[in-house]
């Protein structure tokens, strides 16, 4: 009798996890993305390297599925750049010319977010901030309003759905506006998550689907056997996996036992942050506000208002400085005066994991058994949903959605090591 096409497909699948699966020696039919990681028609045990947002959310999507998960963070689970971040969910304001295949990606991810959102807190009992306000962009001289234009024009072009305001119109729904603005963009798709309870909800929801989750405890190295990832070495000794996860943010080059030309290529991008305290009853803005020469404003329901980032190549320096934060305030206070009246309530720093090309590094790595989910800049909060969707369906099913296919780590095969570049003046701020 012919063999049956669940027999065949099984027959495909085991060739493909062959070790010995090499021209000539098995059939091979599918692209490179296209591996099996699923080591039999049991589940993998998965070992994930990093806590923060991308880590938790695999971790919450695997162990839904069944899948035996731990992960691993060195320190407390999501202080890393998850912990930093502004929350935006901004893929249409935040697209540059030059983005164009990202822009599929984020737009993807941020019409999954309500449902993500809703789902999250659902499962977590915890509320995670998520609110659709929008994002608005202000020029505020002849000059920005020029600039802002321009952008503005670009991103129509690409069919995102935006709104030009006149300056009466974007101080009716902002009053704190500094009066005389010429103009400003709105973006009603473009909205807002609490990301420090984001990381809560994703810590509680995975561990509620069976995740376990050690923290402090970091991952020392990462163990090959014949080129294939077999295990971690932790603090607490070792763990054999069938699949390793590496998540750990702008640490991802940090990790041993990974050949340095197989490590992918992210390096840290500071970014200062601060904090103002708003009367949550009468905050100062509603919408999430970008400035015409970098930098933004967060409003956040408990009345704490975020003013972020500067954007500085300084590896891993954890300083609050001077210079960050006189760019912050003064850039916050030229579209919105009176800030000048609010209490700073928290300064701090973190890295985003800035990749080559500044987009996310999704997939199968050139070892065996060693996913990456690292890279993602400044849009990790956005692109969360579709990560842990699309990592996770990796490791269940050897499949990555065709929407991923051009972020896997393979586009930097080739490529000469990536000197980091260094941006100048501390005060650079967070641009469109
Ligand atoms: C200032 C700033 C503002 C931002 N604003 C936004 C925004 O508004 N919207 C948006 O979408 N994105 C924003 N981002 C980007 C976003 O925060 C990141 O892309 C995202 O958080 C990356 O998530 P991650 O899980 O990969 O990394 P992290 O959150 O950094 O998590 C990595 C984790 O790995 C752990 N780790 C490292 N090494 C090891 C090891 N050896 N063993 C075990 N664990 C290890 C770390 O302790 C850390 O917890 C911002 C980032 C910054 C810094």
């Amino acid at each position: 009798m012919p063999p049956s096409r669940a027999a065949e497909v099984a027959r495909y699948e085991r060739l493909r996890s062959n070790p010995l699966n090499l021209a000539g020696r098995a059939r091979r039919r599918e692209s490179v993305i296209i591996r099996s990681v699923a080591v039999s028609s049991s589940l993998p045990k998965t070992v994930v390297i990093g806590a923060g947002v991308m880590g938790l959310s695999i971790a919450w999507r695997l162990a839904q599925s069944g899948c035996p998960v731990t992960v691993y963070d060195r320190g407390e689970a999501g202080r890393g750049a998850s912990w930093a971040a502004a929350g935006m969910l901004a893929a249409a304001v935040e697209t540059e010319p030059g983005e164009e295949r990202l822009l599929a990606l984020t737009l993807e991810s941020q019409r999954l977010w309500p449902d993500f959102a809703r789902e999250l807190e659902g499962v977590s009992g915890i509320s995670i901030g998520y609110r659709d306000d929008g994002t608005m962009v202000v020029a505020l001289t002849r000059d920005d309003t020029e600039q802002l234009r321009f952008t503005y024009e670009f991103q129509k072009s690409l069919g995102l759905e935006l709104d030009w305001l006149s300056g009466s119109e974007a101080r009716r729904r902002e009053p704190h506006l500094r009066p005389g603005v010429p103009g400003a963009v709105l973006s009603l798709r473009d909205h807002q998550v609490e990301n420090r309870l984001l990381i809560h909800a994703l810590a509680e929801a995975a561990s509620r689907a069976g995740a376990v989750l050690y923290e402090h405890c970091a991952v020392r190295e990462v163990e090959l056997a014949r080129e294939r990832a077999c295990g971690v070495v932790t603090d607490r000794g070792y763990d054999r996996a069938d699949v390793i996860v590496l998540a750990a943010g702008a640490w991802s080059r940090e990790i041993s036992g990974i050949p340095r030309s197989h490590l992918p290529p992210v390096r840290p991008i500071k970014g200062q942050m601060l904090a103002l305290r708003m009367d949550p009853e009468t905050p100062l803005l509603r919408h999430v506000m970008w400035l015409p020469r970098g930098g933004y404003l967060v409003p956040r329901r408990d009345g704490r208002l975020v003013v972020g980032g500067t954007v500085e190549e300084r590896g891993f320096d954890d300083s609050v400085t001077a210079g960050g934060l006189l760019a912050l305030i003064e850039g916050a206070w030229r579209a919105v005066p009176a800030i000048e009246e609010l209490p700073v309530a928290e300064t701090w720093v973190g890295f985003r994991p800035g990749s080559r090309d500044d987009a996310p590094i999704l997939g199968p790595s050139r070892i065996d058994r060693l996913v990456m989910a690292t890279g993602h800049h400044r849009n990790g909060i956005l692109l969360t949903p579709i990560t842990a969707r699309s990592i996770s369906a990796y490791v269940l099913t050897g499949r990555l959605p065709e929407s991923v296919h051009p972020f896997t780590p393979e586009r930097f095969l080739n490529a000469r090591l990536h000197r980091a570049e260094r941006l100048g003046p501390v005060t650079a701020l967070e641009t469109r």
